[in-house]
């Protein structure tokens, strides 16, 4: 294929979009420019590749394909199940899973499937059986009203928020946190690191329905043998949602007892975060959870995508080549380079360090709050979130943290020098912002000041570092 295909597919898209409304055009065409622009380092963020992006835009968006592969609520679903079959099939592959359900529209979405796939599996309820079985018009007032008791009296474990856990684990924000009675584990004070032990005691004790590994914001690998251990001592389902980092697990970067596939009952992720495909979600399970999995649409999902999983399928057919395995271990060496570098100037980070695509700074080292850090550094063309750290001072809206990733920056082939100088604009500006005051003289969480000029000079920087790695190269809009 000529790269040519690339600008020539894009580009006649533009016109015809135009033709209809040209300020979506142009927006689309805006978007193309200012993420070429930018340093970023949003670590759930990535580009997926043109073909990822080309398969998501046609007339499999037309199609209503309600049911699994060869069972469908809707005639004329042969090329549905085609591109559904494909992408379960990938990423069965690619992830040694017993079962892969692709229809979830996000990685929220995903958990919420399997939420409703380890109850279903799990609770004992004679109502629920019922429902099972026979027709729910048959299910009596008292059989409904014990059903929605037995299902919403369940507990579970999960990672806490400020130590790097996703708000769909049982917090209260969350759907999740009204399903679930939620306790949380923590990390170590000292260390920063998940103590494996602190988690046993809390199974024991709190002996939850759903034991929940996996995190948003935690920089170190997770030992998912252990916490699998852990589960079964209390009788717990063991469920890891890879979302952040299933690009590692996809290029064999977390293997053995970082892998979370042979380990867990039930696996969640995104796949456009590190895996690097369209929006969207995905359940790995064990067979015998597999049923369940299966009546996520439409449980609590809305009709599935088609056009989406038709580019899923492109995405993990690309993730099997051996290619993205050295991607994937890139996006680590590049962690790790932004870590020392960031180290060696002075910076304090969460755990010390990383080993897997994201790095956590606590920014009060720096006498700022991650509100005040992430708005100086976008103010230099560097594009990152504030992000909580362990028993955060400053809550989850003003935060303490920055977090930094490196999986789209990756894509665009930046390499560790790259890494090195990035850690230097970060800490530069980092170092120049002063943080501000409220009109009554107290200390703001949110103001800052920073020099114009040295933001122009950074952003310039910035712009220098991306220049030799240009975004969708063959793309040309112009
Ligand atoms: C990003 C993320 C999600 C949510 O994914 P969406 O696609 O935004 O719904 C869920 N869990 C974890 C751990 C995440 O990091």
């Amino acid at each position: 294929m000529s790269r040519n295909a690339e600008s020539t597919a894009f580009r006649s898209a533009l016109e015809v979009i135009r033709a209809v409304e040209p300020r979506v055009a142009d927006a689309i065409g805006a978007e193309l420019t200012d993420q070429r622009e930018s340093l970023k380092l949003i670590a759930s963020e990535n580009y997926a590749s043109p073909a990822t992006l080309l398969a998501m835009g046609n007339w499999f968006s037309d199609k209503y394909a309600e049911g699994t592969v060869g069972r469908r609520f809707y005639a004329g679903c042969q090329n549905v199940d085609t591109v559904e079959a494909l992408a379960a099939e990938h990423a069965r592959e690619l992830f040694g899973a017993a079962h892969a359900y692709v229809q979830p529209h996000s990685g929220i979405d995903a958990n919420l499937v399997a939420f409703w796939a380890v109850l279903a599996d799990r609770v004992e309820s004679p109502a629920l059986k019922k429902a099972q079985v026979r027709q729910v018009n048959d299910l009596t007032e008292a059989d409904w009203f014990a059903l929605r008791r037995e299902l919403g009296n369940q507990r579970m474990l999960g990672m806490s928020l400020d130590a790097g856990g996703h708000l769909t684990h049982g917090f209260r924000p969350n759907i999740s946190g009204k399903m679930f009675d939620q306790r949380s584990y923590g990390t170590d004070p000292t260390t920063g690191l998940i103590d494996y032990d602190r988690v046993a005691e809390a199974a024991r004790e709190f002996k939850p329905l759903i034991l929940v590994g996996g995190y948003s914001a935690y920089p170190r690998k997770v030992n998912f043998r252990i916490l699998r251990e852990i589960a079964d001592s209390v009788g717990a389902t063991f469920m890891v949602d890879m979302a952040h980092f299933a690009g590692l697990v996809a290029g064999k970067v977390f293997t053995g007892d970082f892998d979370p596939v042979p380990h867990a009952h039930i696996v969640t992720t995104t796949t456009h975060k590190s895996l690097r495909g369209p929006r969207g979600g995905m359940v790995l399970c064990q067979p015998e959870l597999a049923d369940q999995v299966d009546r996520g649409c439409p449980m609590v999902l809305g009709g599935p995508l088609p056009h989406v999983m038709a580019a899923k399928a492109v995405a993990l057919a690309e993730a099997r080549r051996p290619d993205f395995a050295d991607y994937a271990q890139r996006i680590v060496d590049n962690a790790q380079a932004l870590a020392d570098g960031l180290l060696r100037r002075g910076a304090t980070l969460v755990t010390g360090g990383t080993d897997n695509h994201l790095v956590l700074i606590d920014v009060s080292g720096y006498g700022l709050t991650g509100r005040q850090a992430e708005q100086a550094l976008l103010d230099s063309g560097i594009v990152t979130n504030r992000n909580s750290v362990p028993q955060d001072p400053n809550g989850a809206w003003y935060t303490s943290g920055i977090r930094i990733g490196t999986p789209a920056l990756t894509t665009r082939g930046l390499g560790t020098a790259e890494m090195d100088q990035t850690a230097e604009l970060i800490h530069t500006v980092l170092t120049q912002t002063t943080a501000g005051a409220n009109a009554d003289g107290t200390p703001s969480k949110a103001k800052y000041t920073l020099d114009a000029d040295l933001a122009d000079k950074i952003s310039r920087q910035a712009a220098d570092l991306l220049a030799p790695h240009p975004l969708y190269p063959a793309v040309d809009l112009a």
